[in-house]
């Protein structure tokens, strides 16, 4: 033991000075960090191009101005990566972080808290920054696990993208994303509106004022059968159009946009009618459903990874359900032929992958699916990039390396235009600023 030493009056204002002291010091130090970026190449997100030697000036975490040739002021901190082509930072509108799916799958629901799904996506969401992507659409968690987990990575508590969430989605009775399809009937119950789950138009507007409440930053909808839920069909419409419309309509009040998971041709055309924001998977749309979506300005998030990956899984013996396997092998191979229609066509489409269907942190696959499907490199990068930032609304901050908006950069080695696989391996991270993956 030893004797703390008295607190007279005057060692406890000398305290008080010091740690004010400290304090400005140290906000001065983060606030003045002002950053020079040499990067070998640029890419513009906005034409699709790579200029080379730029230097990105950063001040307070935002993009302050953008230079010719490798310039530095007094005070900068410079990050030579002039070896390398800098892109703005990656953004998938489609992930589930709270979610990796996996032999324990259907069992989880029973014997997972939300403290378990909470843990693994402050797993995910690390693994998702450290792969390049500074900004994702989550569309569909439980519990609201990513409301509290954006919150916690705004806070700087943990590390993790900018998360724009929907929370849990809004399905119809026994539509996907009933939490309790293949239940048996004693655990089935009848979720409702809370839990996400609706039937008729004021039932919908509950469900989506029921999301405001609950913090989330846009609505997710299931407005046809699904490949993962247990129930049979993966493909019927599962709305009807005063509900559609009903959640359009509420979530404009909110200023909410709307994102539809869809495979059916039906259920996807009600939903471009209603007014929705964005097709996600979109499988059997046609000439006709693309000339609506053209009409209605609605974008396309393709989800080729999940395609993928589902129709691998499918051929293996045990690996799914049998009512799950079945819809895989039948409409896993299917999206990247509906994804090389669509882009012929002209639809706008935005960068997405399902990650929690695959593996976090491999996100970057995705591009060299696009590519395949007959997209160039460097619209694949723009739809991750600015294309993205639209979708989201938030083009003011988002999307390209340009003035006055966030320092989100990422580095690769090589040309990516010629190697899309370079995203595969991004070796530089930055978000608003904060470096959080350096090459080493
Ligand atoms: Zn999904």
């Amino acid at each position: 033991m030893f004797a703390l030493p008295k607190l007279t009056s005057r060692s406890v204002v000398l305290a008080h000075a010091l740690l004010t002291i400290f304090l400005l010091v140290t906000s001065a130090r983060v606030a003045a960090e002002d950053i020079a970026v040499h990067a070998g190449w640029l890419f513009d997100s906005e034409n699709g191009r790579l200029l080379e030697k730029r230097t990105v000036h950063i001040v307070d975490g935002k993009v302050e101005s953008v230079e010719r040739g490798f310039t530095r002021r007094a005070g900068e901190r410079v990050i030579d990566l002039s070896a390398f082509s800098v892109l703005p930072g990656l953004m998938d509108m489609h992930t589930h972080l709270a979610y990796e799916y996996g032999p324990r799958t259907y069992t989880e629901t029973f014997t997972w808290n939300p403290a378990d799904y909470t843990l693994r996506a402050v797993n995910t969401a690390e693994r998702t920054l450290l792969a390049g992507f500074t900004t994702v659409r989550d569309l569909g968690d439980n519990a609201n696990v990513t409301v509290s987990l954006r919150n916690a990575i705004n806070r700087g508590d943990i590390v993790g993208p900018r998360v724009f969430t929907a929370g849990k989605s809004i399905a119809t009775t026994g539509g996907h994303a009933d939490p309790t399809n293949g239940y048996r009937h004693a655990l089935m119950g009848s979720p409702g509106p809370a839990e996400g789950v609706v039937n008729g138009a004021a039932s919908a507007r509950e469900a989506v004022r029921q999301r405001y409440k609950d913090g989330v930053d846009l609505i997710k909808i299931t407005a046809t059968g699904g490949v993962l839920s247990v129930a049979k069909s993966g493909e019927n419409p599962q709305f009807m159009a005063d509900e559609l419309e009903a959640i359009v309509a509420t979530a404009k009040d909110y200023g909410f946009t709307v994102a539809v998971h869809a495979h059916g041709k039906e259920g996807m055309e009600r939903a471009i009618r209603a007014g929705v924001n964005s097709i996600e998977h979109g499988t059997y749309m046609d000439e006709k459903t693309m000339a609506l979506m053209l009409e209605h300005g609605t974008w396309y998030v393709p989800t080729l990874m999940a395609g993928d990956w589902v129709t691998q899984k499918a051929t293996v013996d045990g690996f799914f359900p049998d009512m799950v396997r079945t819809k895989a092998a039948k409409i896993g191979p299917l999206i990247q032929d509906t994804f090389s229609r669509a882009h012929r066509k002209g639809v706008k489409i935005a960068f997405g992958t399902d990650t929690g269907v695959s593996r976090h942190g491999d996100n970057g696959k995705e591009f060299s699916l696009m590519v395949q499907g007959g997209m160039t490199p460097a619209d694949a990068i723009r739809s991750a990039t600015w294309n993205a930032a639209q979708l989201l609304n938030a083009q003011d901050e988002l999307g390209s390396v340009s003035p006055g908006k966030w320092a989100d950069l990422v580095a690769v080695i090589g040309n990516p235009l010629e190697d899309i696989t370079a995203l595969e391996r991004v070796r530089f991270v930055m978000k608003g600023g904060k470096v959080y993956k350096q090459p080493n």
